[in-house]
């Protein structure tokens, strides 16, 4: 089964040929705040003066800069509070799983033996594997499963991607794959719907058809770079977290403030829904046995 997540830019603009990514038609909040909000200018760490400043000076410098801070920690906590509100709310049960086995449970992984991943960065931007692994870490946290980091790869993905690859990976179910790809040198489609979408995500079962996912892929469109990061909706931290999400086992749900709805949306984290999912899909649910490669 295939996932997509239209790209970013266009999520709030659904019809449009406008550009991948751009900040023109984001819609909602401007993509960088004017400062830095988790570190307003601290007047009283400035640099000791290397005169002395008559006293009066002084007190209209202290002055200006109290003035100075205190209109930045306003118009900083406004844009929060603006975030806050325009974060869409959800709850718990907006989750929903690619497959279900037989006894009604969800398909998921073998949440008692580690999942090991590897990385093509290709051409991604700087800042994209860090990117990865901070994603990584968070779907860890949310299920209970331990990640282990292979390593780089030079695997390009593709639509039909074994699960067993002896020759590469050894005598072992083949690691995740998150690649950045040049969309002609893969044959995974990125349309999805009429957009180009900005990435394409999959779990993989065993070939003998098990209900358990043993492998699965990512493939991140180099045609459609998106800013590292997760700071904001159209970075590409939370694009790695939707995609995460449809490889541990989630589908996409129809209501917003869950980055598995299919545009992410509207948030840049996990929602409660997402993360009530992620928790069925893992340790909690307990042990699977993992079937032996083949
Ligand atoms: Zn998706």
């Amino acid at each position: 089964m295939r996932a997509t997540i239209p790209s970013r830019g266009r999520s709030t603009d659904a019809g449009s040929s406008a550009p991948a990514y751009d900040g023109a038609v984001d819609h909602e909040l401007p993509p960088v705040p004017p400062f830095d909000l988790s570190t307003p200018p601290r007047p009283d760490l400035q640099e000791p003066f290397d005169e002395p400043i008559p006293a009066r000076r002084g007190r209209r410098t202290i002055a200006f800069l109290v003035v100075l801070a205190l209109t930045i920690a306003t118009l900083g906590g406004g844009v929060l509070a603006i975030e806050r509100l325009t974060v869409p709310e959800s709850d718990p049960s907006q989750h929903g799983f690619l497959g279900l086995r037989m006894d009604g449970s969800p398909i998921r992984w073998n949440p008692c033996e580690p999942i090991h991943y590897v990385i093509n960065p290709s051409r991604a931007p700087t800042g994209s594997v860090d990117d990865v692994h901070e994603a990584v870490r968070r779907v860890s946290r949310a299920t209970g499963i331990a990640f282990v980091y292979d390593g780089l790869s030079d695997e390009v993905p593709s639509r039909a991607r074994l699960p067993l690859q002896r020759d590469r990976y050894g005598e072992r179910w083949a690691p995740i794959l998150i690649a950045w790809v040049d969309p002609e040198r893969t044959d995974i489609s990125f349309e999805r719907d009429g957009h180009e979408a900005a990435a394409v995500a999959s779990p993989s079962r065993p070939l003998t058809g098990e209900e358990i996912f043993v492998s699965g892929f990512i493939a991140m469109s180099l045609d459609d770079p998106n800013p590292p990061g997760f700071a904001w909706r159209g970075a590409q931290g939370p694009v790695l977290l939707h995609e995460l999400g449809h490889v541990m086992g989630l589908a996409h749900v129809a209501g917003p403030g869950e980055i598995m709805e299919k545009s992410g949306g509207g948030v840049t984290d996990y929602g409660p829904g997402d993360l009530e999912g992620l928790r069925r899909l893992g340790r909690e649910a307990g042990c699977l046995t993992t079937p032996v490669p083949v």
